[in-house]
């Protein structure tokens, strides 16, 4: 362990936070795909983030912020950086219809929240694997709603260990991308203002959108959800389907059979299996409609042909 590791260690003891020593990657990602890293720590609540993250920033530790790892491909060589992990905590009513939420709390559990509250406003977020931080950075969506249209505001961490109070018009947020994508920011909390609906209505909502998540994806195996973007004017399941690549496989790691955007983990998949795969697809759908599809997994890796 480097001395710099040694001090955040010893940091992280103070503020009473979970430290676990070179962790598998594929223990914290839903691909379950990775390597290890020099450490991982728990962070669940806004004040431990503050303080260890900062703390990192300013003695020049490496580090990557996890949520739930469902956006996530991770290289098998690891990493020696460090990684945040922001989870738990609970969501809270801080007017009659605003919901604010630790950036850890699972977006599932903040929906559910919602319902119960007779909240609407967040049903197409109900099935989406990923924690409030998570989706707030790549402005997650599904079924015709996104992140932007509830969210009201964030608090964010910059690299100097400020904390910035940004309303939703300030994120620029869109399709699959916000100022998070490129700022380097950490998402510490976010309101959402939802709308008072009928519970049963919402429910109900909720209820189907799960049972065509579970009809359309292959959720029997690990993945990282759709491995691609949509490119403008087309969508790339189906361009994947029209090149005849549904099925196509690289040792572990094959295009669903199920739903074509996918790239699923059959068991034993390698990070490089994956890669490959997908190099695959995006060439052969080039050259046959023109298309560049875009990966949207992050991926951790400190393979200088890997960074992104
Ligand atoms: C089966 C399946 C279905 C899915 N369906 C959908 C879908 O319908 N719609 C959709 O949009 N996505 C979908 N996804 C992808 C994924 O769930 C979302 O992108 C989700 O928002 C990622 O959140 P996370 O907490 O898991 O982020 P992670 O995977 O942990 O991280 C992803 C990126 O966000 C960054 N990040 C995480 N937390 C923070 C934070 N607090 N501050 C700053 N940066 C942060 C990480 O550094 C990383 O760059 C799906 C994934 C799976 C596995």
């Amino acid at each position: 362990m480097t001395d710099k590791l040694k001090m955040l260690v010893s940091e992280a003891e103070k503020s009473g936070c979970k430290v676990v020593f070179e962790p598998f990657l594929r223990d914290y990602t839903t691909f379950r795909i990775g390597g290890k890293a020099a450490a991982l720590f728990e962070l669940d609540n806004v004040q431990k983030c503050e303080r260890l993250i900062t703390f990192a920033a300013k003695n020049s530790i490496p580090y990557f912020i996890f949520g739930k790892g469902s956006n996530i491909l991770a290289d098998d060589n690891g990493t020696n950086a460090v990684i945040f992990r922001l989870s738990g905590g609970e969501p809270e009513l801080i007017g009659e219809n605003t919901v604010r939420c630790f950036a850890g709390v699972p977006l599932v559990k903040l929906c559910g929240f919602a319902l119960e509250n007779g909240l609407c406003g967040l049903e197409f977020a109900y099935g989406i694997p990923g924690s409030v931080g998570g989706a707030v950075y790549m402005n997650a969506g599904a079924y015709g709603g996104e992140i932007k249209d509830v969210l009201t505001s964030v608090k964010a961490l910059d690299k100097d260990g400020n904390v910035h109070d940004y309303t939703a018009e300030e994120l620029e947020m869109s399709y699959r991308c916000s100022r998070f994508t490129h700022s380097g920011e950490v998402v510490l909390s976010a309101d959402f203002t939802l709308q008072k609906a009928d519970k049963d209505g919402i429910k109900a909502r909720m209820t189907e959108l799960m049972e065509k998540r579970r009809s359309k994806q292959p959720l029997e195996f690990p993945s990282a959800g759709s491995t691609f973007k949509r490119p403008q004017g087309a969508f790339a399941a189906q361009l994947i389907e029209e090149c005849g690549l549904k099925g196509l496989t690289v040792g572990g790691a094959q295009v669903s059979e199920k739903h074509s955007g996918f790239v699923i983990n059959r068991g034993n998949a390698s990070f490089e299996d994956v890669m490959e795969l997908i190099g695959k697809v995006k060439e052969a759908v080039e050259s046959k409609t023109g298309y560049r599809l875009e990966c949207e997994p992050v991926i951790i890796s400190d393979r200088e042909e890997y960074k992104v």
